[in-house]
């Protein structure tokens, strides 16, 4: 992880979110629900010496549910959700003349909305609208699930479990949904404070069980798997805007040009343009705050252009997240990255727009990407004005 020494949201001061989780599980009030995001699964056995081939996903499932809580699901599957929003709204402003100011930027990570915020304001207009994957998955479960199961959004409490410090800022964001005033997430925890709690509950990690996230939000497809690796969110973007602007998916493989090559090439930037039918679409993926910086002054004194670029604050992504398991001297962001990839080849749903419980979930409740619901919803304001990410903590 990048944080000990080199956190770029400033994970020192972090606090621990374990004890309102256990207090939560105590709750019989409430009905516990969590999601775990994809880089968590590429690094928590780093922690408890499991194999990186045993450490899969379905046994953080197994060992939240043996700790007591509700319902588990995947952040993989809320990935292919802002896959779905965030590459509409590409689409839209792109052919639809709006973004004539290019280009797009990603919203998906809080340590680089803060720092565009206080470092770049006059950018933040490019932002894309669209929430994070671990937003819209609570906004999802306080909504469309709470509605399923038959309780108030008031008793559900939802816990994430991510690879990053600056989500517990993130989580701060409000959720406003008929009488409900409160937040898509109740409490995040880090792949740390995971490890912790399972040995603290005393559960042997050989004991645990691959077992599948619950239903209706149950498929994750391979395009949301590599969203926790830089290049990740920017490639599957590209395969779903493909599909909507040509009506058929592409090669699956059409856009790895955007993957990191390693970090100390081009200064962490990784460019690329791609032609869909006469559109040309010139994209930059950059991972790091310094490289971002510089990406930013190269684009304001006007020499590169994009149309839509993916910042990622921490170097190669979500797998090297401020959460992740500690090494010391040692990055493994890279080799964790490429374990993603691998998830991604051998799935069996490659393209965001083909989740079939996504596809439910729109037909049963947000109607079509960018409805009015999915913008009340799954969408937020970004102002420049206001700073709430990572409060009390950088
Ligand atoms: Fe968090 Fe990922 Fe952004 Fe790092 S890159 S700050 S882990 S969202």
């Amino acid at each position: 992880g990048q944080c000990i020494t080199h956190c770029p949201v400033g994970a020192l001061a972090a606090r621990d979110d374990t004890e309102k989780v256990w207090d939560a599980i105590a709750d019989k009030n409430k009905v516990v629900v969590a999601q775990v995001a994809p880089a968590v699964r590429a690094a928590w056995g780093e922690e408890l010496g499991i194999e990186p081939k045993d450490a899969t996903v379905g046994k953080i499932l197994d060992s939240l549910k043996r700790m007591g809580v509700d319902y588990v699901f995947d952040t993989t599957f809320s990935a292919d959700l802002t896959i779905m929003e965030e590459g509409h709204e590409f689409v839209q402003r792109f052919t639809g003349g709006e973004l004539k100011e290019r280009p797009m930027f990603t919203s998906c990570c809080p340590g680089w909305i803060r720092f565009i915020k206080t470092q770049f304001p006059h950018l933040v207009r490019y932002l894309s609208s669209a929430k994070s994957p671990q937003q819209m998955f609570g906004a999802a479960m306080k909504t469309y699930f709470a509605e399923k199961i038959g309780v108030a959004p008031e008793n559900i409490y939802t816990v994430s479990v991510m690879p990053c410090v600056a989500k517990k800022g993130e989580r701060e964001m409000e959720l406003f949904y008929g009488e409900y005033a409160g937040h898509d997430i109740d409490a995040v925890i880090t792949t740390r404070e995971l490890a912790k709690m399972i040995r603290s509950a005393h559960i042997s990690p050989d004991t645990l069980k691959d077992i599948e996230s619950d239903r209706p939000m149950q498929e994750g497809t391979g395009a949301g798997v590599i969203f926790g690796a830089t290049g990740g969110v920017m490639e599957a973007a590209l395969r779903s805007a493909y599909y909507i602007i040509k009506g058929q998916n592409p090669p699956v493989d059409a856009f790895t040009a955007v993957r990191s090559r390693g970090f100390n090439e081009n200064d962490g930037v990784q460019e690329a343009n791609f032609q869909i039918n006469d559109i040309t679409i010139r994209t930059a993926v950059v991972s790091g705050l310094s490289n971002a910086r510089a990406l930013l002054q190269k684009i304001e004194r006007g020499e590169v252009h994009y149309d839509f670029v993916e910042v990622m604050a921490c170097p190669g992504g979500c797998v090297g997240g401020g959460g992740q398991p500690i090494h010391d001297g040692e990055e493994r962001a890279f080799e964790r990255g490429k374990n993603l990839y691998y998830l991604d080849d051998n799935a069996k749903l490659r393209f965001s727009h083909e989740n079939p419980d996504v596809l439910t979930m729109y037909e049963e409740y947000f109607e079509r990407p960018m409805s009015h619901k999915a913008h009340m919803l799954l969408h937020t304001e970004h102002d420049a004005e206001v700073v709430n990410y990572g409060k009390g903590m950088c």
